[in-house]
């Protein structure tokens, strides 16, 4: 099955063009969605989870017409969404089990087993009793999971996941999402470059509504070879570099900026080939750099 959005557009009533002609083919597996706050990612999901409509443009789920079968849909469907609304005083079992009964899982025994399934699946079962409102952000984060998976979706849509996780819970998310990405469409919105190059074999830049690179990270990698140099400046020069150069990104090493520059001749005065990475391509697409 495969997702193909085509000319979606979306101009909010204050004028703002959230989504500006989007055309995307996302296949069964792990597919990142990645861009910049604002980019449009948010209305892009919720129209895909049939929770907004587009002003124009088509979108199909397989045979599905997803603009207009949204019952069908929403069978098929899986969203965890960037806010997740109040935790409940309630256990996480007995939450899981309301959900299941929700979606028509209504013989009590294949609840039971439905429910203990997903909790080991989603590693929740030690946190079975525990109410969900005392839970982390990573546990929490996996109780989003299997509350999206406990219909046995094909379509999973998780917008920015892992912001507030620590290193050890987003590696265990991780794990679970390329699990499940074997199986479904997966598509993982985020403004986090580790995030997709991690877990996901296709991907997508946009920004301001707009799709600047469809396609496989190591391409969009492969595009920089040879234009990306580094080098670490004093300070005070940073401004003079932002003028003189195309300036890719500048992170603090050691109290210094350390930057990465964008040119096709070889540079001297200090600078270094860099090794391009995606996060290289993410701020040259964003900046609408070629
Ligand atoms: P992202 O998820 O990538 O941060 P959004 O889809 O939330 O992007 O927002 C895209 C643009 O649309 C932003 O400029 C945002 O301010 C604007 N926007 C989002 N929702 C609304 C709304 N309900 N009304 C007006 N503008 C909105």
């Amino acid at each position: 099955m495969e997702l193909k959005i085509e000319n979606l557009s979306k101009t909010y009533a204050n004028g703002t063009k959230a989504l500006d002609n989007v055309s995307l083919s996302i296949p069964h597996g792990m597919y990142g969605l990645l861009g910049p706050n604002g980019a449009g990612k948010t209305t892009l999901m919720r129209t895909l989870a049939t929770l907004q409509e587009p002003d124009a443009g088509t979108v199909h789920l397989g045979e599905i017409d997803v603009l207009k079968q949204k019952d069908e849909v929403r069978r098929l469907l899986g969203y965890l969404p960037q806010e997740f609304g109040v935790y409940p005083r309630i256990s996480c079992q007995d939450m899981l089990s309301h959900l299941a009964l929700l979606k028509g899982i209504t013989r009590s025994g294949e609840r039971r087993q439905v429910v203990e399934a997903m909790l080991q699946r989603c590693n929740l079962y030690d946190v079975r009793k525990k109410s969900l409102a005392s839970f982390s952000g990573g546990t929490r984060q996996r109780f989003g999971i299997a509350q999206a998976l406990i219909s046995n979706p094909q379509l999973l849509i998780v917008d920015e996941p892992t912001a507030g996780l620590d290193p050890g819970e987003r590696n265990r998310f991780y794990n679970l999402l390329a699990e499940i990405g074997e199986q479904v469409i997966v598509i993982l919105s985020t403004h986090i470059v580790e995030d997709v190059m991690d877990l996901c074999s296709r991907m997508a830049i946009i920004n301001l509504g707009r799709v600047l690179f469809e396609g496989h990270p190591e391409d969009a990698i492969k595009s920089l070879a040879g234009r990306v140099w580094q080098r670490s400046i004093p300070k005070s020069e940073l401004a003079g570099y932002q003028q003189r150069y195309q300036v890719i990104s500048s992170r603090l090493v050691g109290g210094r900026p350390f930057v990465h520059v964008l040119s096709a001749d070889p540079l001297d005065a200090g600078f270094t080939p860099s090794t391009p990475n995606l996060e290289d391509v993410f701020f040259t697409k964003i900046r609408g750099w070629n």
